[in-house]
């Protein structure tokens, strides 16, 4: 794994921001944005906002395909489509020419079939290698295969910076989130599919703190098969559509689980038998979930407007401006309070967000409520993170700036210690 960079650059000041904000070509898109007025947004790697496209969009979905021509619409609107569509849009973003991506299910359940598929792929060997600290539901959605399978196979768990070392032969699929939820570190996704190649086994990225906020790139990287969601980076809404990658190589021996009809070669033959479908269509199950997936692709869009302004490239690189900022304004005020910043510094070791600690999880807490409070959004993680995303299609560089200074202030006058803070709430 490379050595990170933990230098942070000098905290600007506000002109400097204003500055920064009056030549950013990226500002105009903010607009497209439907966001409460006054509101700091530090939260859309967790639940992206409502692109304004989205409302009118689904309203039209609502009134007229659904509403006025019925079920037609499964042919006339394009509706049957928009599994493979969607998918080739998202493709755009993370790397992965047409024909490999499906928008369909969640991205627990699109995990559930590629990493049965990716199991199927190499019967002689028994171990899904994953990293103690992914995200829970990879984790138990794995837990729940290796029960499924009869209990003979292993999932082998170990610390992220071992993870170079542990992919052994005996590893049949690295199940891997590139970008770690609490701290924003990013892996290098060559280096290592390469490592897993190199050892015999299965690549299998999750890409939802990935797609959308950097540059990915799927095919280049050889990885085999990818999760990710819509509803972070992308801003598909709650709970929307989520998408699933495997790479054409591997289409004609792609055998997932939840063989249903519509990964079926010919749905409306309505054979009794199940065949599958060519190509990436054998990863679908069910009938596509049109209003979420219509909301997933307005949100898919909204990231390609980018597009015309250098894409995630430049999404990137406004990212980690953002990023900079808050980053080295909060510390420079806030250090001697014990607030450590644990995202790397370095720009491509790490995603689209900004993590702290502070030495007690109950205090991190509030001060994530006394943030939310002042119109600062960002979240809480257990045991003792503060979480702040930076989407760059709407965050301009004097927010990053404000919401730095909110946090120093709240940790300098201790408001965070009011009672109201301090309680628990179920979704942190
Ligand atoms: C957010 C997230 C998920 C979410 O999965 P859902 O099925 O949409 O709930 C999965 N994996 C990772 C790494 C995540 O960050």
């Amino acid at each position: 794994m490379p050595e990170t960079d933990d230098r942070w650059p000098a905290a600007p000041t506000r002109d400097d921001c204003v500055a920064l904000d009056a030549e950013d070509p990226f500002a105009p898109l903010r607009d497209e944005f439907a966001l409460p007025d006054g509101l700091i947004y530090l939260d859309g790697n967790s639940l992206g906002p409502l692109p304004r496209r989205t409302a009118a969009r689904l309203r039209a979905v609502i009134e007229t395909e659904w509403g006025r021509d019925l079920i037609g619409s499964w042919n006339s609107a394009g509706w049957i489509d928009a599994p493979t569509r969607v998918g080739d849009k998202i493709g755009r973003l993370v790397g992965a020419a047409p024909g490999q991506i499906v928008a369909a299910d969640s991205t627990s359940v699109n995990l559930f079939k590629v990493l049965s598929a990716a199991l199927r792929l190499r019967p002689d060997r028994r171990v899904i290698l994953s990293e103690r600290g992914n995200f829970p539901t990879d984790l138990y959605v794995a837990q729940g295969l290796v029960t499924q399978l009869g209990g003979r196979h292993e999932l082998r768990l170990v610390e992220r910076d071992a993870l170079a070392d542990s992919i052994d032969d005996s590893v049949a699929v690295a199940m891997l989130t590139q970008v770690d939820y609490r701290t924003g570190h990013r892996l290098p996704m060559a280096e290592i599919t390469a490592m897993a190649h190199a050892r015999g086994a299965i690549m299998l990225w999750d890409l939802a703190h990935s797609a959308g906020a950097f540059p990915v790139s799927l095919d280049e990287a050889g990885a085999d098969f990818a999760v990710g969601c819509s509803y972070k980076y992308l801003n598909g809404g709650p709970g929307g559509t989520a998408f699933l990658y495997a790479a054409r190589r591997h289409h004609a021996a792609f055998d997932q689980p939840l063989t249903g009809w519509l990964g079926h070669a010919a749905p409306f033959a309505f054979e009794t038998g199940y065949r599958p479908a060519e190509g990436i269509a054998r990863a679908l199950c069910g009938t596509p979930p049109m209003l979420s997936l219509t909301a997933a692709e307005c949100g898919v869009d909204s990231v390609l407007a980018s597009e015309p302004l250098g894409g995630t490239r430049a999404l990137h690189a406004k990212a980690n401006r953002l990023i900079d900022c808050f980053v080295a304004t909060a510390l420079e005020g806030a250090a001697a309070h014990g607030l450590r910043c644990v995202t790397p510094a370095g720009h491509d070791d790490r995603g689209s967000q900004a993590s702290f600690t502070l030495p007690d999880g109950d205090q991190a807490y509030a001060v994530v409520q006394a943030l939310i409070d002042r119109g600062i959004v960002g979240d809480f993680r257990a045991p003792d993170i503060l979480r702040f995303g930076f989407a760059p299609l709407y965050l301009r560089h004097v927010d990053a700036y404000d919401a730095a200074h909110a946090l120093v202030d709240i940790l300098t006058r201790e408001t965070w210690r009011d009672p109201r803070f301090v309680a628990r709430k179920a979704v942190t």
